[in-house]
């Protein structure tokens, strides 16, 4: 395809197509990127910028990387899709293992979705259908914790935060769940018991409704960048198994060693009764997620009438996801990615301590490789995001949130440019 944007082209493509989360009338600009490579997105201009976002949590071994390009194109010659229903396929094996072997302990079974939005709907089926088959109709409803975010379709909606989780205009239609407040206790705070009481109390009051509480180990993403104590995981396993409530993670933005684990629920040691894994799975090249869960839930699920699991997408199990996925998380393993989270953390640090002192920062945050910075005021998108273009970087807020997750492969030199360009843009906010 040639690489060429015309103005016609974006003409096209202000009239008729629809970007992430805007308006057809008058939208934001989109700036034109004709080639990524390593950490650099090549804009039509011919200008480099530097990625800090990593395409929203995805591209953790940057773009164009040879060892993913070549998995993606050995599997192109032998298939690139295939039904998933009567068949099976080495590439979907070889994924699951790793997953299953990589996963917390009890993890062991692997449904295979397209998207991190669809693995939430799934976990959510696979814990309703649970009780069903049990014969607890009762257990029908959800509960999660506020300045959560878990994906765009219905079910998925019902369960981000009913304000700040973008979803709000749909509040009277959604299926009705509960929300304890978010912990107030960060990762880096002594343990507050307190901070656990909202959920504590939530728990005790509507437990015979509860099929499962679902939440974002660690790190709450899109509804408020929050970084939240350890300890608060494992009160709520104790009160899962105390209450006979499953417990779901979500663990689409953190898995894959963003926060400095493989998977944040490492920080507390604890096993869900379902995991949601998605965006980095493919080191950010195929839209792809898998829902894994327990012997003892999928036990239940196969026991119970109609006898098995009611869900199965056309495009499950991918071929070319599967293939680009093993190559990526093999990738992981072997670059140590854990030890280089380790050193853009104490980068990030060092490097965002500056902004503390701007007037316009209520907070700067930074766990693993996500730095975070909170303004006191929202930011205004088409400019700052023209700044931070004619400074080189590509980072994109919302509201008052401020934050970078580079590609784990980031030399200091990259990191160091990205952070002085955004903090000399959040300076002259
Ligand atoms: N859960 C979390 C924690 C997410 O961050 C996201 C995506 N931002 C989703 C679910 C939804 O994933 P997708 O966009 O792939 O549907």
């Amino acid at each position: 395809m040639s690489e060429q944007i015309t103005s016609s082209d974006l003409l096209f493509d202000k009239e008729h197509i629809w970007h992430p989360y805007t308006s057809m009338h008058n939208p934001l600009p989109v700036y034109p990127v004709v080639s990524a490579n390593g950490v650099r997105l090549t804009l039509d201009s011919g200008q480099e910028i530097i990625d800090g976002m990593s395409s929203w949590w995805c591209a953790v071994h940057g773009y164009n990387h040879p060892v993913l390009n070549d998995a993606i194109q050995e599997q192109l010659q032998q298939m690139s899709h295939v039904m998933f229903g009567g068949i099976t396929h080495k590439p979907a094996i070889e994924l699951a293992k790793l997953l299953v072997e990589l996963s917390p302990e009890g993890m062991e079974k692997v449904f295979f979705c397209d998207s991190g939005s669809v693995s939430v709907e799934v976990a959510m089926k696979m814990a309703l259908q649970y009780w069903f088959a049990k014969g607890n109709q009762k257990k029908n409803k959800f509960l999660s914790i506020r300045s959560g975010y878990h994906g765009d379709t219905f079910n998925a909606m019902s369960v981000c935060d009913p304000v700040t989780g973008m979803h709000e205009i749909f509040s009277g239609i959604l299926p009705i769940n509960y929300f304890a407040e978010s912990p107030t206790c960060g990762f880096h705070d002594e343990w507050d018991p307190d901070s656990f009481q909202s959920m504590q109390n939530m728990i005790e009051k509507h437990h015979k409704e509860l099929a499962a509480i679902v939440l974002e180990p660690i790190v709450q993403g899109a509804g408020g960048m929050k970084f939240y104590h350890p300890q608060y995981l494992t009160e709520l396993r104790r009160a899962c198994n105390e209450y006979d409530i499953l417990l779901i993670l979500d663990e689409i933005a953190t898995g894959f060693g963003r926060t400095g684990k493989f998977f944040a629920s490492e920080h507390s040691g604890i096993s869900p009764d379902i995991m949601c894994v998605g965006k980095a799975i493919t080191g950010g090249y195929l839209s792809f997620a898998a829902t894994l869960t327990s012997k003892k839930i999928s036990d239940g699920i196969s026991g119970g009438a109609p006898g098995c699991f009611m869900h199965g997408p056309t495009f499950m199990g991918n071929p070319l996801a599967c293939a680009v996925g093993v190559a990526s998380i093999k990738l992981l393993l072997e670059s140590s990615c854990l030890d280089k989270v380790r050193e853009i953390e104490k980068q990030l640090i060092e490097n965002l301590a500056v902004a503390k002192e701007l007037k316009q920062v209520n907070d700067v945050r930074v766990l693993g490789a996500i730095g975070v910075i909170e303004m006191k005021e929202a930011v205004n998108m088409a400019s700052i995001q023209k700044q931070f273009i004619e400074n080189g970087i590509w980072v994109r807020p919302f509201g008052k949130m401020v934050y970078i997750m580079p590609p784990f492969i980031i030399s200091e030199r990259d990191l160091s440019f990205l952070c002085k360009a955004l903090v000399k843009v959040i300076a002259i906010q």
